[in-house]
């Protein structure tokens, strides 16, 4: 959409707000509110100014202005307000105009630009799945107390969200068993369809919905592939229109990775592929899952750089409690067709040449969308510049269920970090991939590291629930 476009919706819509967005490192949508009315071309020349100085991990206080430049492709009008609000997103530059080398937006972009430099391949495309869970919502009836960590089970055996007291118990989704049962099992049919309508009113090409394996609640939307950008603007879409369409429900989405314990978490599976002029390089008929030695690299380059990307793909301490045997969620940096318990899955069901592709099956939403597709892309491009061979460094293939092997067999497959902390040091000690080309720069990995521990440290100092059950008779 044109800047004219944009002004004659405007008009056409009766649009009251121009709600101008941006993201900060976390990764969450900010977002400053024009009258329409002041809103014009000079707008889309000069920006929005706003203060960076109170968005972590941006500037300092002293130099804290800071301009969204919108990006009119991205508008969409809000579905949820009662005046009629156009949302468009935004890149962050500096007061002197340059792209802010800390806008994750920006580092989105710098990363598709540096594609084209390399002459592998002329477009990368995305494809996230994000899960979520769709909960009571008991915080605004019940106050905090009954906050959603305190779950049933049996290994913990402490006090319970979800436990009811008599009742019917008939039809509740059991531990493990929401995998696409129809109703009464599934109550959730009308509210995910409600959150796909929306999402394909505000520009999205819904594939499906579908309840996932976790009990009731756990909620699966799959929306088209897009380019890097484009396809980390959807998502923040995505988890707008969600959450904000339980909210409507009286309900609350979280994407949090494990918010219940016992049982899958949520995790956000990436497909990725890159094409070379609208033609795709990651097939070749015949071959080990009908995959190019190309796309093997990038496999290569996603597994070996996996410890320190992780640090950007799942940048929570929570994302780590999801990263545990027995969940459908990756344990092992390993490459396989088919086989969930992988860190890299080749989806072989219904694939033409067109839609071949790989998925990196270890991000989590917690992860920031601009700055984890970046990173997967260089970690890949790195794998197909240096021709990494993951066959030859031990990733497999492994076709078989990891989970059962024996432990001698374990022993020699590599696993992903156990604690951000790890991820965070093995980001440390490989970052050259991400600051090829000048898509990340050494300051603006520093600076995220630097804030992550502070968030590791401020969890790792309270007291946690499960330590009563272990200390409190001691
Ligand atoms: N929820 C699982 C995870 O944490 C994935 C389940 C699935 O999509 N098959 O990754
Ligand atoms: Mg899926
Ligand atoms: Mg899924
Ligand atoms: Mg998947």
């Amino acid at each position: 959409m044109s800047v004219q476009n944009v002004l004659n919706l405007i008009k056409e819509k009766n649009i009251e707000w121009v709600d101008f967005r941006f993201v900060g490192l976390s990764g969450k949508a900010q977002h400053i509110s024009l009258p329409a009315t002041e809103v014009d071309e000079e707008t889309f020349v000069n920006g929005v100014a706003f203060d960076g100085s109170s968005i972590p991990g941006f500037r300092g206080i002293e130099q804290s202005d800071m301009v969204m430049m919108p990006d009119t492709e991205t508008a969409y009008i809000d579905p949820f307000t009662a005046h009629p609000t156009l949302i468009i997103m935004s890149n962050i530059h500096t007061p002197d105009g340059d792209r802010y080398d800390r806008d994750p937006r920006s580092i989105a972009q710098k990363a598709e630009e540096y594609l084209q430099t390399t002459g592998i391949g002329t477009q990368a495309f995305f494809a996230p799945e994000s899960e979520f869970f769709i909960f009571d919502d008991v915080r605004y009836e019940n106050g905090m107390n009954k906050s959603y960590f305190e779950v049933d089970s049996e290994e913990a055996g402490w006090n319970t969200g979800r436990k009811e007291e008599g009742g019917n118990l008939a039809y509740k989704v059991p531990v493990k068993g929401g995998y696409v049962p129809v109703a009464p099992i599934d109550s959730q049919q009308d509210i995910r369809s409600e959150m796909c309508n929306k999402l394909a009113d505000a520009g999205l090409r819904i594939e499906r919905h579908h309840h996932e394996v976790a009990t009731a609640g756990q909620a699966e939307i799959n929306f088209r592939f897009d380019s890097l950008t484009k396809t980390a603007d959807n998502l923040l879409k995505y988890k707008y229109i969600v959450a904000n369409t339980a909210r409507e429900y009286g309900k609350v989405a979280t994407f949090m990775p494990k918010p219940l314990f016992g049982d899958n978490g949520s995790g956000m599976h990436v497909h990725m592929s890159i094409f070379n002029e609208g033609e795709p390089l990651f097939y070749e008929k015949g071959a080990y899952a009908n995959l190019s030695e190309l796309a093997i690299h990038y496999i290569g380059g996603i597994l070996y750089h996996a410890p320190a990307l992780i640090a950007i793909t799942n940048p929570s301490t929570n994302s780590f409690k999801r990263l545990v045997p027995g969940y459908e969620a990756p344990v092992n940096l390993v490459f396989s067709k088919g086989n969930r318990s992988a860190a890299v899955r080749i989806p072989i069901a219904a694939v033409t040449p067109k839609g071949c592709r790989i998925e990196f099956r270890t991000p989590d939403s917690t992860a920031n969308p601009y700055l984890a597709f970046a990173a997967m892309l260089m970690a890949g491009l790195d794998g197909i510049k240096k021709k990494i061979d993951p066959r030859a460094l031990g990733y497999g293939p492994f076709d078989t269920n990891i989970y059962e092997m024996s432990d001698a067999e374990k022993a020699e497959i590599r696993s992903v970090p156990g604690t951000l902390e790890e991820a965070l040091d093995a980001l440390a000690a490989d970052s050259e991939f991400l600051t090829e080309g000048g898509v990340f720069t050494q300051d603006f990995i520093d600076n995220y590291i630097e804030l992550k521990r502070g968030e590791a440290k401020q969890v790792a100092i309270r007291i946690h629930p499960h330590e009563y059950n272990l200390y409190f008779d001691c």
